[in-house]
């Protein structure tokens, strides 16, 4: 039966080359005899995913999310390839970039990440060298909760805060690729390491988090329970692997035709 993984890239799929190896000849294996749609989902831009397929031993995918699930591409992947004008265009219905950085604005320490991260449907800032960055995480968060109908606050791994369209992120794009495919949301799995990955595990039942998880995800993980995420033993693309064992992701026989 045909399976749909969702996988962050960064710290999830990279960082162990010889287990990202291992698990990309297997995705080729059960895409080629059709099993798995693979999805992947990432704070990345398109540009540097193809980089990651082409340098990092990344697996070839199905279709790509990127900017924390404010633009989705499917094949073929190139350079010049535009976003889904569906889905940019119902989440440029609720967001002003304008608007976002009004809401960054004055906190000590802030710094504005690159313009690559910076763009029409997504306001990207660094934290880190806030005197306290939680704190100033929440400060965002509190002026943004009047507007929650429009835009929602990410942060991730105590130094990336994204303001998003409140109807992006990874979790919501994937269920967006999920019906436009006609994928069976019940057989959707779902993997990642960070706060930016937070949506997918509230929006899918099945869910994977590595070893190597931040704290904030670790923390999700506890309070939805183990009958919606399994905590891998092991770290980055073993640790997915894992975890797609434990799901039957990978064993599973080749549907009748
Ligand atoms: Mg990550």
């Amino acid at each position: 039966m045909r399976w749909t993984v969702a996988s962050d890239v960064d710290g999830t799929l990279t960082g162990d080359r010889t287990s990202l190896d291992r698990l990309a000849a297997r995705f080729r294996q059960r895409r080629a005899a059709g099993d798995v749609y693979l999805i992947v989902s990432t704070g990345r831009r398109l540009e540097q995913v193809i980089g990651g397929i082409l340098e990092e031993g990344l697996p070839e995918p199905d279709a790509v999310i990127c900017q924390v699930g404010t633009e989705i591409y499917l094949p073929p992947f190139t350079k010049g390839s535009r976003p889904m004008e569906a889905w940019r265009a119902r989440l440029a219905e609720q967001y002003r970039r304008d608007e976002a950085l009004s809401f960054l604005a004055g906190i000590d320490g802030l710094v504005m990440q690159p313009d690559q991260y910076n763009t029409e449907l997504k306001t990207s800032c660094y934290l880190d060298e806030c005197p306290k960055p939680d704190e100033a995480a929440q400060v965002v968060r509190d002026r943004v909760r009047v507007h929650a109908d429009r835009y929602q606050v990410v942060w991730s791994s105590g130094r990336d805060l994204d303001l998003l369209p409140a109807a992006s992120g990874k979790g919501k794009a994937i269920r967006f690729l999920v019906e436009h495919v006609g994928l069976d949301p019940d057989r959707v799995v779902v993997a990642g390491d960070t706060g930016n990955d937070a949506s997918m595990f509230l929006e899918f039942g099945k869910g994977i988090v590595v070893a190597n998880a931040q704290p904030e995800l670790l923390e999700l993980a506890q309070s939805l329970g183990a009958h919606r995420v399994y905590r891998a033993g092991q770290r980055y693309a073993a640790g997915v692997e894992e975890g797609l064992e434990h799901y039957g992701v990978l064993d599973g026989a080749a549907p009748a035709r």
